[in-house]
């Protein structure tokens, strides 16, 4: 028994885990452990460690500054990372977006201030243009043939402008509002980012195998995230119309109510089109619509 016992404890211990490099604090950092826990993975301590290994997945954390993640991933001292798209973009490595994850969104554009004319890229020309992101940058800048300097500032760029620094800014906007307080306007949106989940080619058979289990644990999260569970009571005569309106993910279930000329009709809806057929379903005259949230979704 006891022999038994330390033989699968060794087993456990030994097993090969994949890595994930993940932010340690920032806005990645709950999104990213939420994935994971709505995914069913348990990782003790959450990110006050370096390391966290989970005991119900071969999944090892390591949490990081966003910035290295790349860098980390291509080295392969993590087998995965989830980062930004932007910081995937801007080291350059050849890594592989296995997943776009939907979360910290936001979009890099260049800004200037606000009562200067805009006439297009061209009008960067000769200008300094201040940003932490210069290889993103200069791609843009070499792909419209514009001749602008470049300053690396590592923050605050958005005040480069109003202190002489810069003429014009490149960085993520998510709402505009910094912009606007420090007197600038958007003139050209260069990247839409989100965070993503990244590889290097090769990985080895094994960890292929986990990061394949892991990846059909996340979409189905990230599937029932964007659907609702529908049902409806509907008259008989307009079943067919109604059901015309949720095709669902099959087809919907019918079943009929005690209550003659009626049917229960239970279908899965998707969030973007959700009030929509709300709408349409009433007119048609569904009656006791209830909307339920999925939990796990595997289609
Ligand atoms: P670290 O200490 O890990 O280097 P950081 O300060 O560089 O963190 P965060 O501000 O936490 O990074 O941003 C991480 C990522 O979140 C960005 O690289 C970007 O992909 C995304 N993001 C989404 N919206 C914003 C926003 N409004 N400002 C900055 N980053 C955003
Ligand atoms: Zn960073």
């Amino acid at each position: 028994m006891r022999f038994a016992g330390s033989a699968n404890l060794f087993f456990c211990s030994d097993m090969e885990k994949l890595s994930v490099g993940i932010q340690k604090s920032g806005r990645l950092s709950e999104k990213s452990l939420d994935l994971l826990k709505e995914s069913g993975i348990v990782l003790a301590n959450g990110s006050r460690k370096l390391l966290s290994s989970s005991q119900n997945f071969p999944l090892k954390a390591v949490f990081l500054r966003d910035d290295d993640i790349p860098q980390y991933v291509y080295d392969s001292v993590t087998d995965i990372g989830i980062v930004g798209e932007n910081e995937v973009l801007e080291k350059g490595h050849d890594l592989e977006i296995v997943e776009r994850l939907g979360f910290a969104r936001c979009r890099m554009s260049i800004a200037i201030p606000r009562d200067i004319e805009y006439k297009g890229a061209e009008s960067l020309d000769g200008k300094k243009i201040a940003t932490s992101y210069p290889n993103i940058l200069g791609t843009f800048l070499a792909e419209n043939h514009i001749d602008a300097e470049i300053h690396v500032i590592s923050g605050s760029v958005e005040i480069a402008p109003g202190i002489g620094l810069a003429d014009a800014i490149f960085d993520i906007v998510s709402t505009g509002s910094t912009l606007v307080s420090n007197g600038l306007k958007e003139v050209e949106v260069i990247l839409e980012s989100e965070a993503v989940l990244v590889a290097k080619a090769g990985l080895s058979p094994s960890k292929q195998e986990i990061l394949d289990k892991l990846l059909f644990r996340t979409r189905a999260v990230r599937k029932s995230r964007d659907n609702k569970y529908i049902l409806l009571n509907a008259p008989n005569d307009k079943l067919d119309e109604i059901i015309g309106v949720i095709p669902g993910m099959k087809s919907p279930t019918v079943m009929p109510l005690a209550e003659e000329g009626w049917s229960s009709v239970h279908s899965v809806l998707n969030e973007n089109e959700f009030w929509e057929i709300i709408d349409r379903l009433r007119d048609l005259g569904a009656q006791g619509i209830l909307v339920i949230p999925i939990e796990k979704m595997i289609t």
